[in-house]
């Protein structure tokens, strides 16, 4: 039973999707004004945590990530770099895809961008004006905190009195700082305006993300997370904006995920003390070491962020990496030791109990390491058998259906009979039967399997 830390209730609460085995999952996407920082990959790599442990407990997930290419941020990057807003862009959303791309995070099923999306946006704003949520002021259109009455219901930041009738115009204000906020900001001098049904202009940055979701996932859908940064006022505005529209809840599960610390601060690109990706590749971590550092802490903690931190993960890496090898290259032997089988299976229970315990991967990893040591162990000892071996490939390649870290060179993924013919074929070569090793070849060429012999072995190829 998967278990989730629910911010709105604050407590962990039994997952039921509305409509199982689907789930409908929407996660703030980055602002593409600049390359993002790793403390924002680190809040899309527990996401794609989520997403994976989600699919290994046999949902199927519908995940939209949306692009920001609109907002104060876009503007003014696209503003001072003298090129239109879409070329500005553009850039940053390449370098998105690459980054995630680099560091295996699963592509989710759909990347709305919000310049796509302006009708959708102004129909939402239309429905709050009609609804008397909303109200113009000076070409703008604001959203009425006071009328809405369970505001920071997620946050648990209230409106003071003296905070009513207040308006901002900002995409991003201070914590604590409750506001009437911009739906709908009147066109300004040099940026970017849509002729819409509540007149010209663009969108807020808020209502993107509801305007979005709800066109994709339906009014009401499963999950929906961000950084903890995200929380107020963005995903509070987005509560307020939707169920004031609809009088339904948006999300029924609000995840969130704690920062990535710089010397002690969050990081943060207005705080100046990030890193990209691409710097600490270039430094010589690679991206899969980078992806286990990011992942092996709890998603809700905060995550120091260090070179230590780093030699660790890679060196927890390694030892994975020494394993598969050892697995691979042992030689097995039935001698009726059904210990590293026993080790498979208890160290699956125990991976699958502590991330159904909302997402306990330190724990997790533990039970993988504990069954590591046994096995490599079990393996020296010469009690590995054909079938163990089967076992614990099996076991590695579920398990890193979630993490995506081990490295499981080719063939991980080859069909029983193709690896039977494999095996026939090495043994006809042990024994000095070329001709027999020769016809199961073509039999493998035939089911579109190349044998390419090499120093190490034999490395099998699809075509
Ligand atoms: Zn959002």
């Amino acid at each position: 039973m998967l278990r989730l830390f629910n911010t709105l209730t604050r407590r962990k609460e039994e997952f039921v999707p509305l409509n199982p085995p689907n789930v409908g999952f929407y996660s703030c996407g980055p602002t593409v004004y600049n390359f993002i920082h790793i403390g924002n990959l680190r809040t899309f790599m527990f996401e794609d945590i989520l997403r994976r442990y989600l699919k290994f407990k046999g949902y199927k997930v519908k995940q939209l990530m949306n692009i920001t290419d609109i907002d104060d941020k876009t503007i003014k990057g696209s503003i001072e770099a003298g090129v239109p807003l879409n070329e500005y862009t553009k850039q940053y959303i390449e370098a998105f895809f690459e980054d995630i791309k680099m560091l295996s995070i699963e592509p989710v099923e759909i990347y709305p961008r919000a310049t796509e999306h302006i009708e959708d946006m102004a129909k939402l704003v239309k429905i709050l004006l009609d609804k008397g949520y909303a109200y113009e002021s000076e070409g703008s259109i604001y959203f009425d905190v006071a009328k809405f009455e369970n505001y920071g219901a997620l946050s648990g930041i209230k409106p003071e009195s003296s905070q009513l009738q207040a308006r901002i115009d900002h995409d991003e204000y201070e914590k604590q700082d409750v506001r009437d906020f911009a739906l709908w900001k009147g066109p300004r001098e040099g940026e970017p305006s849509w002729d819409t049904e509540v007149g010209p202009g663009r969108p807020g940055w808020h209502i993107e993300c509801s305007a979005m979701s709800m066109k994709y996932l339906g009014e009401t859908f499963d999950i929906h997370t961000g950084g903890v940064d995200n929380m107020f006022p963005h995903h509070e505005n987005e509560i307020a904006q939707s169920t004031a529209a609809t009088g339904k809840p948006l999300a029924r599960y609000w995840l969130h995920s704690g920062y990535l610390l710089m010397d002690k601060a969050k990081m943060a690109k207005s705080l100046g003390n990030t890193f990209t990706l691409r710097e600490i590749v270039k430094s010589g971590y690679s991206p899969r070491q980078i992806r286990y550092f990011m992942i092996s802490a709890h998603y809700r903690k905060q995550l120091s962020f260090s070179l230590d931190a780093l030699d660790q993960a890679a060196a927890s890496l390694a030892r994975l990496d020494e394993f598969v090898r050892n697995l691979r290259s042992a030689t097995c032997s039935d001698s009726g030791d059904t210990r590293v089988e026993d080790a498979a299976a208890n160290c699956e229970r125990e991976f699958e109990e502590a991330m159904d315990d909302d997402l306990n991967i330190s724990k997790g990893l533990g039970a993988l390491f504990t069954f590591v040591r046994a096995a490599n162990e079990g393996i020296n000892e010469g009690h590995l058998s054909e079938s163990g071996r089967k076992r614990v490939e099996g076991l590695l390649k579920r398990i890193n259906s979630v993490i995506g870290v081990i490295e499981l060179a080719e063939g991980d993924d080859t069909p029983d009979d193709i690896r039977e013919l494999v095996e026939k074929r090495m043994q006809a070569r042990e024994r000095g039967d070329w001709a027999a090793a020769d016809q199961i070849r073509d039999e493998l060429k035939a089911k579109g399997i190349v044998i390419e012999d090499t120093k190490d072995g034999f490395r099998i190829k699809h075509i």
